[in-house]
Order: structure tokens, then C-alpha cells, then sequence
């Protein structure tokens, strides 16, 4: 079974509609890139995968559980989704090893001890085990955004999220969080991108999706994407940005 699986997924806001007639799966393991212009509804998908969005009409099953189903339970869905923003979205009042052990602990109960180890080993795994004690805004962004990627994988998620991680980012910073991210992408964890960076569609990426206006309009391997690309709107599309 697919680990994440849309099935005619439509969304409105309103009158308008973001998401049209999504049908889309994920297998487990897979990395997906998803590429599109902004407000083509990119953002959206992501969220509506851990309830952040309702959906208006479709299924939405992920790992097995139906997402907009009111018997589904919402916290054991998100406990398997870690989702990274744009902005990094640390709180700023608690040190870097506090908020990577606070969901662990608060909602998942884990014992002290094994959150202290788990987090000495996810800052070890984001290459930042010296930062432990420190606060977010002595950090550099790039810093800030691998404790938000170690905090997303501090409760043990079998999918990440990630919305366009990087482009908050001053350029120099950019290449040590896609690095931790292809680690992780080699490491064999389900992950859905939403990113600008092609080099990374390219390299880690099993599958790249093009959406525009609310639709998945193309998919397919990268090599496929960036040599044969079938759509007038996909070849527009990376025309502007290659
Ligand atoms: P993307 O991430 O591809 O840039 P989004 O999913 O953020 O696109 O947004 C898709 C469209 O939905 C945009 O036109 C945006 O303005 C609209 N939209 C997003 N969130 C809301 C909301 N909460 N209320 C109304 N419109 C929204
Ligand atoms: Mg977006």
C-alpha cells in the first residue's frame, strides 16, 4: 500500500480552487520534488497531508489512515509527519536541545533520558552537536533550519515534509541543509519537497511533480523532467528557471 495516496482530492477556498482533481501517490522510501510557479497550490498539498487544510471532496490516505476522516485520530497522524517551513520556526524562548526534546516529551512521553540521547544523536546526524545549548538567534539560518529538520525527526516520522526549506536562506547556507536533506533521502525516509533548487530535484529525487493552477500537471523521473519534458507549461516553467 502507498504510503501517502490522493484520490480525486479537491480543495476550495471559498469560491477559488487551490487543488483540482488531485490524484497522486507516494510509495514508502520515495522522494518526491515538487516544483510549480507560486499560488499554483504546492504549499496546500503539504498541508492538507498531516490536517493542517481540510480537503473539500477526494480521499486522503496516509500510511493506512484516512486523513479528513473525524474517527482518525489527528496527533497519531502528525506524530508520523515531520513538516519543515520556509521559516524555521524554532521558539525562540527555549535552547536547540529543547526544542528537539519538547515534542518527544510532552506528547509522546518519552522518558528524559532517551530524549537527551535521541537529540545528542539528531544534532550529531545535522552536523551541529556543538549548538545543543544555545538559542535559535545566535544560530545562522542554515544552523536554525537543520535544528528544525532534527526536531522534525525527533518523534520518529515516517514521512518529512519540507516546503521550500531553503529559500529563507542566505545562498552560502543553502547547500548544508540540502545535504542533510539527501542524507536523509539516502537514508531511505518518504519525503515530500516542495523546493526551487533543480540541482536537488535532479540528484535525489525519484520523482519530480509539476503542478500549475491547482494541478498536478506532469510527472516523472528527473531525467525525464529535465530532458524531455511533455508539457508546453512544464517546459515554460523550467525555461524561466534553469
Ligand atoms: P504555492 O505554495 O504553490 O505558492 P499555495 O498552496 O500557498 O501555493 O496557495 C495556492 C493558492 O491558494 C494561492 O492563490 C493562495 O493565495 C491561495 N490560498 C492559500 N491559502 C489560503 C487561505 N488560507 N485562504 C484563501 N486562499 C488561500
Ligand atoms: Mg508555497
Amino acid at each position: 500500500m502507498s504510503i501517502i495516496e490522493f484520490q480525486g482530492v479537491n480543495k476550495s477556498f471559498g469560491d477559488f480552487q487551490v487543488l483540482k482533481d488531485i490524484d497522486f501517490t507516494v510509495e514508502e522510501g520515495e522522494v518526491v520534488v515538487i516544483i510549480g510557479p507560486s499560488g499554483s497550490g504546492k504549499s496546500t498539498m503539504l498541508r492538507c497531508i498531516n490536517a493542517l487544510e481540510p480537503i473539500s471532496s477526494g480521499v486522503l490516505i496516509v500510511d493506512g489512515m484516512r486523513v479528513h476522516d473525524k474517527k482518525t485520530n489527528i496527533n497519531v497522524l502528525r506524530s508520523e509527519i515531520g513538516f519543515v517551513f520556509q521559516q524555521f520556526n524554532l521558539y525562540p524562548h527555549m535552547t536547540v536541545a529543547e526544542n528537539i526534546k519538547l515534542a518527544p516529551l510532552r506528547v509522546k512521553k518519552v522518558p528524559k533520558s532517551e530524549a537527551n540521547e535521541r537529540c545528542e544523536r539528531l544534532l550529531k546526524r545535522v552536523g551541529i552537536p556543538e549548538q545543543a545549548n544555545k538559542y535559535p538567534e545566535s544560530l545562522s539560518g542554515g544552523q536554525q533550519q537543520r535544528v528544525a529538520i532534527a526536531r522534525g525527526l525527533a518523534m520518529e516520522p515516517r514521512i518529512m515534509l519540507f516546503d521550500e526549506p531553503t529559500s529563507a536562506l542566505d545562498p552560502e547556507m543553502i547547500g548544508e541543509v540540502l545535504d542533510v536533506m539527501a542524507d536523509l533521502a539516502k537514508g531511505g525516509m518518504t519525503m515530500v519537497c516542495v523546493t526551487h533548487e533543480m540541482g536537488f530535484a535532479r540528484r535525489v529525487a525519484d520523482r519530480v511533480v509539476f503542478m500549475d493552477e491547482g494541478r498536478i500537471i506532469e510527472v516523472g523521473p528527473p531525467e525525464h523532467f529535465f530532458q524531455n519534458p511533455e508539457n508546453e507549461r512544464t517546459k515554460r516553467f523550467l525555461g524561466q528557471i534553469l
